[in-house]
């Protein structure tokens, strides 16, 4: 069943990008996995999957005990500053950086790990009461300063569009990413790539690689509906 789920995702991926004209190597899928038992990651981990998606630092961290070690984990949650210590240097990108704050916290933690931090600046592109990240009008900026902190690299924008009916209400959302990267890319700044769009969710993930993505963070298409009461 989560085997058969892969494969339909993998091939609705794989013909997102034949519509796009792009490779289907220049998407990544993560596997959302949040809330979801380890057995279940482990499935996924047997049918090839190797980057996985969770939201909270502690569950994040016990299942980065659990699982193999060739897994990449990826942050995709709101971080609180005094969490990111258990984090640095254990995950592969941390996908949801929404201020200088929590940016800072993030280097100073690498300069002491002696590791250097991969991130991607959150933007909350339809600017959602809701939702965290930056407006579309502040990223420019914020990116400026956090191009200045040591052991960082910026390597791309995140966006979490609305929760819709019909993916195409999302498109425009997506494209607006997409030229916001390429604006920022223009600047050339120092430690600055905008290499990884991080945008779609099981509900609009193929408009999203249609429009330039390059990783979609797939969970209820993989593992099901989840329950939080549990
Ligand atoms: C939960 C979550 C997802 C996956 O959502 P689905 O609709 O289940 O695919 C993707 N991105 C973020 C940031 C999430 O929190």
């Amino acid at each position: 069943m989560l085997e058969q789920n892969l494969q339909d995702v993998q091939s609705k991926i794989e013909s997102a990008c034949k519509r796009a004209g792009r490779e289907p190597k220049e998407v990544t899928l993560i596997a959302v996995s949040k809330t979801k038992p380890e057995e279940m990651l482990q499935t996924i981990y047997d049918c090839g999957v190797r980057d996985f998606g969770e939201n909270k630092v502690q569950e994040l961290t016990r299942k980065i005990e659990a699982l193999p070690n060739d897994i990449k984990w990826h942050m995709i949650g709101h971080l609180q500053t005094n969490k990111v210590k258990y984090i640095v240097g254990s995950v592969e990108l941390i996908h949801s950086v929404d201020s200088i704050h929590l940016a800072k916290e993030i280097s100073k933690q690498s300069v002491k790990k002696d590791v250097v931090s991969h991130i991607l600046i959150e933007v909350n592109v339809a600017e959602e009461e809701s939702k965290f990240g930056l407006k579309t009008d502040e990223v420019l900026s914020v990116i400026k300063e956090i191009s200045k902190l040591p052991n960082l690299k910026i390597d791309g924008l995140m966006t979490i569009a609305p929760y819709v009916i019909n993916p195409e209400d999302n498109r425009n959302f997506f494209r607006r990413i997409k030229q916001l990267a390429v604006d920022i890319s223009e600047q050339n700044i120092d430690n600055v790539s905008m290499n990884i769009l991080s945008m779609g969710m099981t509900g609009d993930y193929e408009v999203a690689i249609e429009e330039g993505a390059t990783i979609v963070r797939v969970g209820t298409g993989i593992f099901g509906e989840r329950n939080y009461k549990k």
